[in-house]
């Protein structure tokens, strides 16, 4: 099972986690405002001496505001991540014309806050994978940092079906590149078989899924607008980094 849009909202919550700050900071027409909190945001993480690094351990530049960056094979970036929070929340209010050097870091705080508050099930998906779990293992294969991962997977009490987690910043690669998934392959005893994977990503899951000869579902990311009671739709176009 991947993790992200597909058990539970990432991209929409990230949304909706900026839309709450920027309201909370009092932020005139905050929700004007959010895609450009995502254009700062990527354009500092690209800038950042990891991003490479980061980029191919499968970590995007929106979930770097809240994760913890503390990762084994690039042993900087969890104190680099902190400082990357308050710059690009230092922009976003410099931008919005509030310089104080408190209202960065009160900023990346509450955003930290709106978005762990906004971890949650998308409908049905907990009910499925307790399903799932009764007769078979559920793996998840998920793309992030770490401990960000294991933290959505707690929060959403995901994590008392989950036999087995497989994150790219612990795999050394994310999805789709073939190690990724020749990770999940050599980790299958000898009878054990892959019987479905989950995922809304059509090149991250379905297809190096189907390359294997494993029955894969795709759950497209519009399905996310389903939730519009407990985030806003999926309305951004926020890519990959
Ligand atoms: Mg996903």
């Amino acid at each position: 099972m991947d993790l992200d849009d597909t058990l539970i909202p990432d991209r929409s919550a990230a949304w909706a986690a900026v839309e709450a700050t920027l309201h909370s900071l009092g932020v005139a027409r905050a929700s004007e405002r959010v895609q450009s909190v995502f254009d700062i945001a990527r354009s500092c993480w690209r800038a950042g001496p990891y991003f490479e690094s980061l980029k191919g351990l499968g970590i995007s530049s929106w979930e770097a505001l809240w994760a913890d960056l503390t990762l084994a094979s690039v042993p900087e970036a969890g104190g680099w991540g902190l400082r990357y929070r308050l710059e690009v929340w230092g922009d976003v209010l410099r931008t919005a014309g509030a310089v104080a050097e408190a209202d960065r870091e009160d900023a990346a705080r509450q955003f930290v806050r709106h978005r762990q508050e906004l971890v949650r099930c998308l409908p049905g998906a907990a009910e499925f994978v307790e399903r799932m779990a009764r007769d078979h293992e559920v793996w998840l294969m998920t793309n992030g940092a770490s401990r960000l991962q294991r933290l959505k997977l707690s929060l959403s009490g995901l994590d008392q079906y989950v036999a087995r987690v497989f994150v790219s910043s612990e795999v050394g690669h994310a999805k789709p590149h073939p190690r990724f998934f020749e990770a999940v392959s050599d980790a299958l005893l000898d009878d054990q078989a892959v019987c479905l994977v989950v995922g809304d990503s059509l090149d991250g899951d379905v297809r190096p899924a189907l390359d294997r000869g494993w029955p894969a579902v795709h759950l497209p990311c519009t399905r996310v607008s389903l939730i519009g009671d407990v985030v806003p739709p999926c309305s951004h176009r926020a890519d990959a980094s």
